[in-house]
């Protein structure tokens, strides 16, 4: 068996040299494999520099691929694992809060395009996943944003008490619970033909933020705002109730990104989630109850009112 350590050049200084000298030590055939920081490296081009670089290695089937670091690495070395050779073992360990709760968790990979986040991927689940708080220590505090946004988004859609008591509890307790609530939604439906939709809220307007801005907002700006605005989407179609949106409103901070809103639309367009060119949302009926749609998870939602809500929140420069 060879390893490959894939991680960023941050997390390599951090963490990566030092636990691939380790294992070395311990006697593992072990080569670390490291790209840029940062969402903009989540692409096809990086995902081929690192295979490329494998194969020049000559890695083979025998590879297992361990990666370390946050949503762009699992992401990213997820899916070249999934093609690799057509295929090779791979190993997560996530060591940001998001990727901890949220990127390692339901065996989806990907990458990023030009149009919009994610647009490529794969399902492929890790051999192992090992979850250690202890690399939260040095955590930048925006990354505790972007993770503290998708646990709060997990409460939304499962649990109500999770949403009250997740700033109450110990950490390590908070990431078990959000990632027992993301298990607990993926085990009913696996390839997200339903309920895994739930998972989006927040994330069709956020990805389409994200995309706009070339990732200068970051994902726990972006899903925070698109939060807002799709419980704002959902009171105003008369599915939630205005207590249940003060309480949301209250508990992230105020949108202040500012976009074109026809570009804002085109980008919805395109989320896969479209049927026809119509977008549809997760829309939610109360703290911790998406509305189920018939079991679709997702409703379409008028132009009017879609326009009206990016409006109002003062996201469009038109
Ligand atoms: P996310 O996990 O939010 O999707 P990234 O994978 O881009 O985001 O990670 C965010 C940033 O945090 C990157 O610059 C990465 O190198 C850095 N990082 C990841 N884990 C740690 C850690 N435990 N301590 C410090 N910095 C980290
Ligand atoms: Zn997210």
């Amino acid at each position: 068996m060879r390893y490959a350590l894939i991680t960023d050049e941050q997390v390599e200084k951090i963490y990566g040299q030092s636990l691939c000298t380790h294992l070395y030590s311990l006697g593992l055939d072990i080569q670390l494999f490291s790209f840029p920081a940062g969402e903009s490296s989540k692409t096809r081009a990086t995902k081929e520099k690192l295979e490329d670089a494998l194969l020049s290695e000559d890695f083979g089937r025998d590879t297992r691929i361990i990666a370390l670091g946050g949503g762009v690495v699992t992401d990213l070395a997820g899916f070249l694992a999934s093609t690799f050779c057509r295929g090779v073992e791979l190993i997560l360990i996530p060591t940001t809060l998001l990727a901890m709760v949220d990127a390692a968790i339901g065996g989806k990979t990907g990458v990023n395009t030009d149009l919009g986040k994610n647009m490529v991927g794969s399902f492929y689940a890790p051999q192992k996943l090992f979850v250690y708080p202890e690399f939260l220590k040095t955590l930048p505090e925006q990354e505790w944003f972007n993770g503290g946004v998708e646990m709060l988004k997990a409460g939304l859609i499962a649990d109500a008490e999770f949403f009250y008591d997740f700033s109450k509890i110990p950490i390590a307790l908070a990431i078990e619970r959000a990632i027992e609530i993301k298990r607990r939604i993926i085990a009913q439906d696996p390839h997200e033909k339903g309920l895994r939709r739930v998972l989006n809220l927040g994330h069709t307007i956020g990805h389409a933020l994200e995309t706009l801005s070339d990732y200068q907002i970051s994902h726990g700006q972006a899903v925070a705002a698109g939060i807002i605005l799709e419980a704002e989407i959902s009171y105003r179609m008369g599915i939630l109730k205005k207590e249940a949106l003060a309480q949301i409103k209250e508990r992230f901070p105020p949108v202040t990104v500012s976009f074109d809103f026809q570009a804002i639309f085109d980008i919805i367009r395109r989320d896969k989630k479209s049927a026809e060119s119509c977008p549809r949302f997760v829309l939610l009926q109360d703290i911790g109850v998406p509305h189920s749609f018939e079991g679709s998870y997702c409703t379409e939602v008028p132009y009017k009112i879609l326009k009206e809500v990016l409006y109002d929140a003062a996201l469009c420069s038109c």
